[in-house]
């Protein structure tokens, strides 16, 4: 039967057989309805076309309105892997003509998490979901005992990442020429985007996303694993990179780690910073998957964490240059001119300034889906509504995360060139995430209250001689760019 591929499913791994045909459809609506960053529909369209052009005639490509329509044009039965957000799944599902399997592009199965997590109600931690991950597929494992003897390596190695080799540049061609002329011409006709445009910078091709996993492998797993650091002068970092091509399925996790333990194995990479990524790759990514859909069912509406108002301008349309705080400008920036930034910007910078001003969840769930090429609603359970905001996923995860401009401080170059200071918690060279961090604390104490993590904050928070006036300054602040 004919396989409809999604453009997030389109690697080998979503076929079955050399031979089988393929439907792929492109939907303009879906750029119509809600403001994505311009790169990020070029690298959807790229990959799509690419795909296309691979399959050859196994593939019937068409490019419709809707994918309502798509599907009428090509009027016979088709199969797809489960989609990857709940409004797709509900529409296929509302399709006689589609037949749904199960999900790939994961490494552990909706059943295989479902009886874990029924067996550990309340209880179901990230921490013991990467053991259950680790012994289920045999990852880092020494007989029954994790390698080195520990499921958790720190990197002791305190000195600052050293500037690694860029991650290589995919070569545009006449695909992405042709999808720059469309979005041009699709944005002269009234669809909004956002962000610059630019070279494209992330793998349409698996080809591609191969090239970059190799060169992560070789260049920057050797330095992986220091979570927290940001420097101005170099975006990347050991970061991989790979989060679109994992995400589109370019690439498929579990090999991509077990390449990883090969090179730790071989005495290429310490075991830090390859216990560090399999535990993103088969630890957080499939454990937010997974809860994305287990919570579907369970996750009471009187748990979701509430947020007071919206986004504001310059942040919801990018405009880093209207922003003096300069950690905040720059990840703006970042986003603007790649759609793309490593996870202490997106933590500790963009979401942690969005849980300071109280701004709503479902809007920054909207707005991180939209800026980012690898922006998908089911990351976002986790990572914006739950671990960049204060709130409690029931008990499944304790993840709490708000910090002060001391933390960004610590962790980055940002604040020895910006004109607040990190320390000052009032005054015109007051911090404004110091000062948003303390204010925030006094807003949500009673919530938080009880949060072994934030026991000692709100210590702190008590000790504090000049909070009204920080709190005044904050309110005066309100959303207006720092
Ligand atoms: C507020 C916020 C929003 C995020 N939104 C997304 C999103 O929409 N889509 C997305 O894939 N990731 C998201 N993340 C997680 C993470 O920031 C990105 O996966 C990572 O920055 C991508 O860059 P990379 O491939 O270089 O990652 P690396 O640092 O190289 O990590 C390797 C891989 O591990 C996985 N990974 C790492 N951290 C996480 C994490 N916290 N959660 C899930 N997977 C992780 C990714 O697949 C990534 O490619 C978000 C994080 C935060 C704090
Ligand atoms: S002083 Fe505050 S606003 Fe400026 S870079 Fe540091 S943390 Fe960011």
């Amino acid at each position: 039967m004919r396989r409809w591929l999604f453009a997030d499913q389109l690697g080998p791994h979503f076929l079955d057989g050399a031979h089988q045909p393929v439907l792929l459809i492109e939907s303009k609506a879906v750029f119509r309805r809600r403001a994505f960053h311009r790169q990020k529909a070029h690298l959807i369209l790229s990959a799509l076309r690419h795909r296309a052009a691979e399959l050859g005639d196994r593939a019937l490509h068409l490019k419709t309105e809707t994918y309502r329509e798509g599907l009428r044009r090509y009027g016979e039965v088709v199969e797809v892997s489960h989609p990857t957000s709940r409004r797709a799944r509900d529409f296929v599902r509302s399709q006689e003509k589609v037949t749904v399997l199960p999900p790939r592009g994961f490494v552990t199965s909706h059943e295989d998490f479902a009886a874990w997590a029924d067996g550990r109600r309340g209880a179901a931690r990230l921490d013991d979901f990467y053991r259950h991950a680790r012994q289920s597929h045999r990852v880092l494992m020494d007989g029954d005992e994790p390698a080195g003897g520990r499921w958790q390596v720190r990197v002791t190695d305190g000195s600052r990442s050293q500037a690694l080799p860029p991650a290589p540049t995919p070569v545009e061609d006449d695909i992405d020429a042709e999808v720059r002329d469309d979005l041009d011409r699709w944005a002269a006709e009234g669809i909004e985007f956002i962000g610059r445009d630019g070279p494209r910078q992330f793998p349409a091709t698996r080809a591609e996303a191969l090239d970059r996993q190799q060169q992560f492998l070789i260049h920057r797993l050797p330095h992986f694993g220091r979570p927290d650091e940001m420097l101005s002068d170099d975006p990347w970092l050991a970061h991989s990179g790979l989060s679109t091509s994992f995400n589109m399925g370019l690439l498929e996790p579990l090999p991509a780690v077990r390449q990883a333990e090969e090179e730790y194995r071989a005495g290429h990479a310490p075991l830090a910073g390859v216990e560090r990524f399999a535990r993103q790759v088969i630890g957080w990514r499939d454990y937010l998957w997974h809860l994305y859909w287990y919570l579907d069912v369970g996750y009471p509406a009187s748990a979701r964490p509430k947020g007071t108002s919206s986004i504001p301008e310059w942040f919801a349309t990018l405009d880093a240059e209207s922003v003096h705080a300069r950690c905040l400008s720059a990840a703006l920036a970042a986003v603007r001119d790649r759609g793309w930034a490593h996870n202490p910007m997106r933590q500790a910078v963009l979401g942690n300034y969005a849980v300071q001003r109280g701004w709503r969840p479902t809007d920054m769930v909207d707005w991180f889906q939209r800026a980012f090429v690898d922006g998908h609603e089911w990351a976002m359970i986790g990572n914006v509504v739950g671990m960049a905001r204060h709130a409690e996923l029931g008990s499944l995860t304790a993840e709490a995360y708000a910090v002060s401009g001391a933390h960004i401080n610590r962790t980055s170059d940002f604040c020895a060139g910006c004109r607040y200071d990190p320390k000052q918690r009032v005054g015109a060279d007051a911090c404004p995430f110091t000062g948003g961090y303390w204010s925030y604390l006094h807003h949500t104490r009673e919530r938080l209250h009880g949060n072994v993590r934030m026991t000692r904050a709100l210590k702190q928070l008590a000790l504090i001689p000049d909070l009204s006036e920080i709190v005044t300054q904050e309110r005066a602040r309100g959303d207006a760019a720092p």
